[in-house]
């Protein structure tokens, strides 16, 4: 394998046909039927990014023939699992899309291992492992792709517990430049395995499978504290000190909603009975204050996953893309390192600020166990990410975009410089190393080995930090 650029030929014209029969039919070209299905993201504010065309591969081979063409027609190429990229990245104007909501299959074998197909969404893997009995920490809406998610780290509500879901991760096929399939583990191609654990969808190749090692499923304590306007930085001020001491068993976050007059919420799970969980709301409502309301219910774990993807009174099936709205809004992220000492100064951030969440995740846990070049993930020590989403509509995507520009960078002035790939935002200052901090230098050398030709290349690629 080279770090040099190959000699290309020229580019050649993309040979659709040729495609269209390798893939069994599934290509759907600008101007036909089914296209503006096809190309659809999970975000409306992407409906105006077109793509040549939509592949839907059902098999490797599949893959490997859309690599080939982008390759050799010199296309943009890119992968797409549930869709829910925040900035389009999975629908390329003028390019291919690597569809692979076809490789989906969940296979849990007797050692508890999991091969899991890289277009399947959350809520397929949640319930494909709780009927064996088994679970994996990932993320909470249920439309989200293992790809995506997984490529980029993956928090959610059993991090702390369990690590990031690339902390899970065995090994991984992986369709790269040059059309070849490579097993990516420890043991395998460790410089790429490494790369796939946090260095972004969308760069290194395109994963058509992930092999994650799982845990016996918990049963999980969920619970919902809600605070009334005016409260928001004496919440935030104590949750800061609580989860930075909480067990691994608690994870948390406080959402922060904008507004003439701001609230907030403390919403999180505790992996085993109320009577380890209620002891510590305790103590947070000590320092905290009396909240408007406090609900706590034990659930077992698919229930959990349900009820943190907004569809506990939905069936599995009702939890899918078919069923679901699409949301159009502009978000990003920033990274807390430790407690910002003002929480007066970031409850102030969301004033007046309408249709607008501060999510602040918590991390810590398993999480920090894990060394900070051990995965391109550099956040290990942090206390917790800060999510900044505002809602919005296509028209008013420039004013959304400045709102959330502004609070990002406020939060940065209060000490939270780094951000999390996968609130992956077009404008994010210096991204690469907000995204990967020092890790950035050995992303970039795994980019220029895997793929000297630049063929997976888009505008936040490794290939362009
Ligand atoms: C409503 C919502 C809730 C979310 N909740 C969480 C959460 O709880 N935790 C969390 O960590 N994140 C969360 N996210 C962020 C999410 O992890 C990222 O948006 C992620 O990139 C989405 O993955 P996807 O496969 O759905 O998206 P896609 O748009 O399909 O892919 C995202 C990027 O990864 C690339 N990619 C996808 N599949 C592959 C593959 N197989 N091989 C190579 N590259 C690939 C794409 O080309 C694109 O660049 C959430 C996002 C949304 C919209």
């Amino acid at each position: 394998m080279t770090n040099q650029p190959t000699t290309r030929p020229a580019a050649v014209p993309p040979d659709w046909e040729g495609l269209r029969s390798r893939l069994g039919g599934g290509l759907h070209r600008i101007g036909q039927d089914g296209y503006d299905t096809a190309r659809r993201s999970y975000n409306p504010l992407f409906d105006k990014q077109a793509p040549a065309a939509v592949a839907t591969c059902s098999k490797t081979e599949h893959v490997q023939a859309c690599v080939s063409l982008a390759r050799d027609a010199r296309l943009p190429v890119a992968a797409r699992s549930g869709g829910h990229s925040y900035t389009g990245y999975s629908a390329p104007d003028g390019g291919l899309v690597v569809d692979l909501g076809g490789m989906s299959a969940v296979d849990v074998r007797a050692d508890g291992t999991a091969v899991v197909g890289a277009g399947a969404r959350l809520i397929e893997v949640y319930a494909a492992l709780a009927a064996a009995g088994r679970a994996l920490p990932a993320g909470s809406c249920p439309t989200v792709g293992i790809g995506g998610l997984t490529l980029g780290g993956g928090i959610g509500v059993l991090t702390r517990k369990y690590g990031l879901t690339c902390d899970n991760l065995v090994s991984a096929e992986v369709v790269t430049a040059e059309g070849t399939i490579r097993t990516a583990s420890e043991s395998s191609e460790p410089d790429l395995f490494w790369a796939l654990r946090g260095g972004g969808g969308g760069n290194f190749g395109i994963v058509t499978s992930f092999t994650f090692a799982t845990v016996p499923a918990p049963s999980l304590a969920v619970f919902q504290l809600t605070y009334p306007e005016g409260s928001v930085a004496d919440v935030v001020g104590a949750w800061q000190e609580w989860t930075a001491s909480a067990p691994d068993e608690l994870w948390s976050n406080v959402v922060i909603t904008g507004g003439a007059a701001t609230k907030c919420r403390v919403n999180g799970c505790f992996v085993g009975p109320q009577s380890g969980l209620n002891p510590l709301l305790d103590r947070l409502v000590a320092r905290a204050g009396k909240p408007s309301g406090r609900s706590v219910s034990q659930r077992a774990y698919l229930d959990a996953m349900r009820y943190f993807a907004g569809c506990a009174n939905r069936s599995i099936a009702q939890c899918g893309p078919e069923s679901l709205p699409r949301e159009t809004f502009v978000a990003s992220s920033r990274v807390l390192p430790t407690a910002v000492a003002d929480p007066n100064a970031l409850a102030d951030l969301l004033v007046g600020r309408t249709d607008m969440d501060l999510l602040l995740d918590s991390l810590g846990g398993a999480v920090s166990r894990v060394d900070p070049t051990a995965t391109p993930f550099p956040h290990r020590k942090a206390l917790a990410t800060a999510q900044i989403y505002q809602k919005t509509t296509v028209d008013k995507q420039p004013e959304a975009a400045r709102a959330v520009a502004e609070v990002r960078d406020a939060l940065a002035r209060l000490g939270a410089r780094g951000g999390y790939v996968n609130y992956i935002e077009a404008a994010m200052p210096d991204w690469g190393l907000a995204y990967y901090g020092s890790n950035i230098n050995r992303l970039n050398s795994v980019a220029r080995r895997y793929d000297p030709d630049q063929v997976f290349t888009f505008a936040q690629s490794i290939h362009r930090a």
